[in-house]
């Protein structure tokens, strides 16, 4: 297990002021203390019943990212301990984490998702969608939600100009809702974007947060 000098490695790797988050998802809790003991202390998980059961078994100093498509149904399990939504791409979603944060007054840390690469199969919003989203009264009167940016996954292709394009475009979206919607608002402020095949890239484009999975925990078996 080369989980310590996959991870110096992405440490060295990456410029200070890029967030490392170490996806862990169907990789068993040793592997994840292992991380923790190199000073890792951000992981990402897809799905929520596995964050659930792995959450309890960790140190309770691990900020959990929910990087996976969240169902409404599902949003009362992570509300409690989740620092960071990654992947909220509607207002029902938006409005059902507000009511969660609300009932245990906790303010949830959410990015928008932008559906920015040329798949069908990959989920989120588009500038139009997160615009009215974000200009309606809906919104505007949530007091449990604070939007920390957004998330978006390029293509998965070898074409590194269809990536970069990708990318690009991303960081456009985040300084145009920025202007639009978070003018002086600190707390709006990452561009969360990058995995273990495209992360130099993306990091040349803006990135203030990469998600690395395979490249520090070794390939998933499913
Ligand atoms: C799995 C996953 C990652 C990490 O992917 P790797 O290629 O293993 O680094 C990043 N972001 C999301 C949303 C993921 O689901």
């Amino acid at each position: 297990m080369a989980v310590r000098e996959n991870l110096q490695y992405f440490l060295n790797e990456i410029p200070r002021g890029v967030t490392l988050v170490a996806v862990s998802k169907t990789k068993p809790v040793s592997d994840i203390m292992e991380a923790y003991q190199c000073g890792q202390r951000i992981f990402g998980e897809n799905k929520v019943q596995e964050l659930i059961s792995k959450q309890p078994q960790l140190p309770e100093d691990i900020e959990w990212h929910l990087i996976g498509h969240l169902q409404t149904n599902k949003v009362k399990y992570i509300a409690p301990f989740v620092s960071l939504i990654e992947s909220v791409d509607s207002l029902k979603l938006l409005k059902e984490i507000n009511k969660q944060g609300a009932k245990i007054n906790r303010t949830i840390n959410c990015l928008l998702q932008f559906h920015i690469a040329n798949e069908s199969t990959k989920f989120g919003l588009d500038f139009q969608e997160a615009a009215g989203l974000l200009s309606s009264a809906e919104f505007t009167s949530m007091n449990y939600i604070t939007i920390c940016g957004v998330m978006g996954m390029a293509t998965f292709t070898e074409d590194e100009e269809v990536v970069r394009g990708e990318f690009a475009r991303l960081k456009t979206i985040f300084e145009n809702l920025k202007n639009e919607f978070f003018q002086g608002v600190d707390s709006f402020k990452e561009i969360s974007m990058g995995m273990s095949g495209d992360f130099r890239i993306a990091i040349e484009e803006g990135s203030t947060m990469v998600r690395i999975g395979s490249s520090i925990f070794g390939d998933r078996i499913y």
